[in-house]
Parts: C-alpha cells; sequence; structure tokens
C-alpha cells in the first residue's frame, strides 16, 4: 500500500516521559518507557489511519 502522506516518527522525551511523535503531526500520549514510546512509533507508521 502507498503512504499518501509522509510518515516520519520520532521519539521525543518531556521530562521522565517519552513519546511518540510524526511528522504528520500526530502524536501519542506519554509513557514512561521509552521502548512504548517506540512502539507506539512503529505502529503508527505500520498503520497510520487507524483511530486512537
Ligand atoms: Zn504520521
Amino acid at each position: 500500500m502507498a503512504a499518501r502522506t509522509d510518515h516520519r516518527t520520532e521519539v521525543a522525551e518531556r521530562g521522565s516521559f517519552c513519546f511518540a511523535q510524526c511528522s504528520c503531526g500526530w502524536f501519542a500520549p506519554g509513557r514512561r518507557s521509552r521502548d512504548k514510546a517506540r512502539r507506539d512509533a512503529a505502529e503508527h507508521q505500520d498503520d497510520p489511519d487507524r483511530a486512537d
């Protein structure tokens, strides 16, 4: 399937929280673990249209 939008995710840190964010404007809720934030990012890239 072709990507309609460019989805470039990255994991940002704020205080003791990590969260995934994307170039499309999407972002995940803050996580205590960088691992979970990475998984959020991966899931978003995998299926960007999925509702939260
Ligand atoms: Zn995205």
